[in-house]
């Protein structure tokens, strides 16, 4: 066949059209609706060396799914062959076409029908390039093969569920699966009646028959162009979406552009990145003890994306960042989900008119102690911070000791963010009068307000880095002795902050650290989060117990924690003593 066209090529050239058509003017119109600090971060880093990084972080994840693999092999795989396979099918498609028409014009959809249009091709380059094709769509198809088993039998690819999809999503699924048998079929109809395919393609026309290939190659072929064209032109609407999407949000992330307290269209970006696989169900506590199964990121995600109501899915969830470790798109799932419990305006003068009333301290030379609330229903901890301050000499300022003001992260997590920024606008100011130049709490949560909500110009550190830094110095001698010890890692100080060393690094110092099976980012909420005000208390009794029995599987004599909430939901609950870092260091002061 001579001519470069035949009106089955429109579905898929229709497709292509709309599709980046659709995206140029969505993605316009998501970036119009950053905000004035997003905008001028992409100003200043257009055009610098973040490029560079941001594309091979685009391979690596685009085309390699690497943080797939690394969380699931068989996962990897099959989103990698998919993806990076059908990328190289393109690139090499393109490649033949250029070095089959040496610079004469061709049509540009004639490397995607190339088989079709260029029939009486025998050179040895033609046999090679249909060697590599046909290598590439069994790539591709194996990838496919394992999408359809993962959908029926999840566990086959090593994952405990899969998602629900919507109608729309599932036909869109089926369409994009129909392409690569379709178009192992059309191949193989021409390779029958011109003899131009690869092992594969040959050998299935071979099996065909000329007769046979005849009657179903037209069919074929306009059938593999549909399936194209359908799947393109509703890819900006549906979860592949992410396919595109992704590359952008790696690059607006390189450039420094993170979630703000209210959605903006960088928000947009994260939620049409999401690729619905599925990982964030994988390890969500209240699927895995309370089968609640319809709150998970996935499914927020989508809802919030369709416009669906999607109150209990915000509302319900420890806000234990176990999803958000775990996403290998790196979705900020937590802020988005506290983007929508936004309380709106509730006035703020009524409940804390109280705290103008705290007066600052001098604090030259002291460092601020803050306990925070938590703190204070277990005076354990800051009694024997106020103990380690001594003994290392450390003069220091109690700043909630009387007069507790919240440093306002329930709150913010809960939704009520100008209550949240009135508390952090007294508490600032009680910092800066105070003139110090480091603060240390105790509590996780306080630790991680301090350093991410506040903006403070002084050194924010939790009490385990602060004890951790005394050893080192030798100002802090302990007791070491055979003590099994079992550490749990909080929430928001390990996941929420990347503090994993420090505590242990104390424990070591005073006996055996057990190795858990479920620890550091992977470790389990103790169910008594701040973050979810829905749960019933025996609903966040049995996520403390799973947590807990990962902690007594090792036969500890002592659990350690160091988090006062931790403390509180383990306490009571088992024979096994539970301490807090601080508390385990006082008791064995040399
Ligand atoms: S939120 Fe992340 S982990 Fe969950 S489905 Fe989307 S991409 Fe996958
Ligand atoms: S933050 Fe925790 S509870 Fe909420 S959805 Fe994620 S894993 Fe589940
Ligand atoms: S209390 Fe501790 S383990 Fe429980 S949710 Fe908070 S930080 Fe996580």
């Amino acid at each position: 066949m001579s001519s470069n066209f035949h009106p089955f090529v429109l579905p898929f050239t229709i497709g292509t059209l709309a599709l980046f058509s659709v995206l140029i003017l969505k993605y316009n119109k998501w970036i119009g609706k950053f905000d004035r600090q997003q905008k001028k971060l992409i100003r200043r880093n257009l055009f610098t060396g973040k490029l560079i990084p941001a594309v091979w972080e685009m391979i690596n994840e685009g085309l390699f799914h690497k943080k797939v693999s690394r969380y699931n092999r068989r996962l990897g795989y099959m989103h990698r062959s998919i993806a990076l396979g059908w990328f190289l099918l393109i690139s090499v498609g393109f490649v033949e076409t250029v070095f089959h028409f040496q610079g004469r014009g061709h049509a540009p959809w004639i490397g995607v029908f190339f088989r079709f249009f260029v029939r009486d091709n025998q050179t040895l380059s033609a046999w090679i390039f249909a060697q590599i094709m046909d290598l590439l769509l069994l790539y591709i198809l194996s990838g496919v093969t394992m999408a359809v088993f993962k959908s029926i039998f999840s566990k086959t690819v090593g994952m405990r569920k899969t998602t629900r999809l919507k109608l729309f999503d599932t036909s869109l699924r089926y369409s994009l699966w129909s392409i690569f048998p379709l178009r192992l079929l059309s191949e193989s109809a021409t390779a029958a009646l011109a003899d131009n395919g690869g092992f594969l393609t040959q050998s299935l026309g071979n099996l065909m028959g000329e007769r046979f290939a005849g009657v179903v190659e037209l069919p074929l072929w306009t059938l593999y162009s549909i399936a194209l064209g359908l799947f393109l032109c509703l890819l900006p609407f549906s979860r592949f979406s992410h396919i595109f999407t992704e590359l952008m949000l790696i690059y607006f992330r390189k450039m420094g552009l993170r979630e703000r307290e209210k959605p903006t269209g960088f928000t947009r970006f994260e939620l049409s990145a999401c690729s619905r696989c599925g990982i964030c169900i994988d390890n969500c506590p209240l699927d895995s003890e309370l089968n609640i199964t319809d709150i998970q990121p996935v499914y927020l995600i989508r809802d919030i994306r369709n416009r669906m109501p999607h109150r209990t899915a915000t509302e319900n969830c420890l806000m234990c960042n176990r999803c958000e470790s775990d996403c290998p798109v790196g979705i900020q799932i937590s802020e988005i989900r506290r983007q929508e419990r936004d309380k709106k305006k509730l006035d703020t003068h009524d409940n804390y008119g109280y705290i103008e009333d705290v007066q600052s301290f001098n604090a030259i030379g002291r460092v601020i102690y803050f306990g925070g609330c938590m703190s204070h229903l277990t005076p354990g901890i800051t009694e024997s911070m106020k103990k380690i301050f001594d003994t290392v000499g450390q003069k220091y300022w109690m700043m909630d000791e009387e007069r507790t003001i919240c440093c306002g992260r329930p709150l913010l997590q809960q939704g009520f963010f100008n209550q949240a920024a009135e508390l952090r606008r007294k508490n600032t100011q009680l910092i800066m009068e105070s003139r110090s130049k480091t603060l240390v709490t105790s509590c996780p949560i306080c630790y991680q307000s301090f350093r991410k909500e506040y903006n403070l110009p002084i050194k924010v550190v939790h009490h385990t880095e602060y004890i951790a830094t005394m050893l080192r110095l030798g100002k802090l001698r302990l007791n070491r002795s055979e003590l099994r010890l079992a550490y749990h890692d909080p929430c928001e100080l390990g996941r929420g902050c990347g503090i994993y060393d420090e505590p242990r690094e104390v424990l070591s110092a005073l006996g055996q650290l057990l190795k858990l099976e479920q620890e550091y980012k992977n470790s389990l909420c103790c169910g008594y989060n701040l973050g979810n005000t829905v749960l019933e208390l025996d609903q966040q009794l049995k996520v403390r117990d799973a947590s807990l029995r990962n902690l007594t599987d090792a036969h500890p004599d002592f659990i350690a924690t160091a988090c006062p909430l931790c403390k509180k939901a383990f306490q009571h609950s088992t024979t096994q003593p539970i301490k807090d870092v601080a508390e385990l260091v006082v008791e064995n002061l040399r």
